[in-house]
């Protein structure tokens, strides 16, 4: 099949190595003028790593990941550690497959690596989807800056704001949660000392939280706090200062005031999610990555979700069935585990920004549970 795929993110990428793998001629379309270094950490659970082993693109990422530890919960006004969760031996034992944390570019690049060595897909920047014809169902034609393309098949990757998303599923449109998410990146010496370099750290404030650990070999810091009712931004990348950020967290203990006063460009963007929906496909289009189910960060699983679906669309479409109906099992496999995800992310957000007596509660209970409780509890995530 000729297939054209919309957006070379990691959805994007991940379904062209994963299709062209399966001989399909793929075209990729992106319409930033070059791959592009944007972004802030990623974590990759087992789930994630073991679809990049299967799309054969781990080799070329485990080099540029970094292998923490453990994720370690801290207060964000005392310091005082509430939970951690190791993830070592007996974490990668339980689940066949590593957690690690990567920059968002280094993954990207990785991919595109990994599809630079097929034959078979192109990927062609600075080309912009401005439409989506499905009059004829079975072969739909695509527009990139006003030039007319057709297809066998139409994937749109192109993320939470997908144009492909109008065609297919007209109405859907995302959710903005109020939430405003900050991020940037510092060299590495901008970890205090009595900060574990190996340790995924959360600290856990009234309204807003952080996440910090290092990326890109162990050289960069990547910190992203997320902060309820802040003004709002547009895009990925609106300008940011470290005082809108300190000043979500009040009262910060030392390390956290120091990994958030480092110096570093930070930059935010709206907090938006899509309530779970059906009819991810129409004919010969369907929709992959978080233009289906795009999901707040809270899980850690945006970038997991999108490359499962890649591994999940190419074993559909494999079949020999007509494609519609591929289409329709290949929602029919990922709509529950995605929906979960969007929803469980919400509810994940909701539970670290508490305050009051339910903070009192939450720490407790996290204090109470042991760590292989806590990994039981996420197993549903890292199964896959
Ligand atoms: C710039 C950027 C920065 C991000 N930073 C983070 C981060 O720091 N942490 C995090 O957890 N997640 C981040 N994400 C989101 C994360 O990458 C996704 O949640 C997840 O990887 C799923 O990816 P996706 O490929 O489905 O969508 P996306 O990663 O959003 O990729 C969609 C791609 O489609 C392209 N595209 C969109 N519209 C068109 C069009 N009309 N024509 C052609 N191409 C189009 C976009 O340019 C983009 O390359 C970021 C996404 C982007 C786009």
């Amino acid at each position: 099949m000729r297939i054209a795929i919309t957006g070379a993110g990691i959805a994007g990428l991940a379904a062209a190595i994963a299709l062209a793998s399966r001989g399909h001629e793929v075209s990729v379309h992106e319409q930033a003028g070059r791959l592009e270094a944007i972004g802030a950490g990623l974590q990759l659970g087992p789930n994630a790593v073991r679809a990049l082993q299967s799309l054969g693109a781990w080799d070329a990422m485990a080099p540029r990941a970094c292998a923490p530890d453990a994720i370690l919960v801290h207060d964000a006004r005392t310091g005082a550690t509430r939970s951690s969760l190791p993830l070592g031996s007996r974490f990668e034992a339980r689940f066949g497959a590593p957690y690690r944390v990567a920059h968002r570019a280094d993954l990207l690049k990785a991919l595109a690596d990994a599809a630079a060595t097929l034959d078979n897909v192109s990927v062609v920047h600075g080309q912009r989807l401005t439409g989506l014809d499905l009059s004829d169902l079975a072969a739909p034609r695509l527009q990139f800056n006003g030039t007319a393309q057709a297809c066998d098949l139409a994937i749109g990757a192109d993320g939470v704001r997908s144009l492909m998303r109008k065609s297919i599923a007209p109405g859907i449109e995302p959710r903005q949660t109020g939430d405003v998410l900050y991020r940037a990146l510092s060299p590495a010496s901008a970890l205090p000392p009595g900060m574990d370099p190996d340790a995924v750290h959360m600290f856990l404030g009234a309204g807003a939280h952080a996440v910090a650990y290092l990326v890109s070999g162990g050289k960069r810091l990547n910190i992203v706090a997320s902060v309820a009712s802040a003004a709002p931004v547009e895009g990925w990348n609106a300008l940011a200062t470290r005082e809108q950020v300190l000043a979500a967290f009040p009262g910060a203990c030392e390390a956290l005031h120091t990994v958030l006063s480092a110096r570093a460009n930070w930059l935010a963007w709206a907090a938006a999610d899509l309530e779970p929906f059906n009819g991810w496909s129409k004919g010969h289009a369907v929709l992959i990555g978080d233009a289906a189910h795009a999901t707040l960060p809270h899980l850690a699983q945006g970038a997991a979700m999108a490359l499962e679906d890649a591994v999940e669309l190419a074993a559909q479409l494999g079949d020999g069935e007509a494609v519609p109906a591929s289409l329709a099992r290949f929602e029919a496999a990922r709509k529950d585990r995605t929906s979960r995800i969007v929803l469980g992310s919400r509810t994940q957000g909701r539970i670290y920004k508490m305050s009051g007596p339910a903070a009192i509660a939450r720490n407790l209970a996290m204090k109470l549970m042991p760590p292989s409780r806590q990994i039981e509890r996420l197993a549903w995530i890292y199964e896959g």
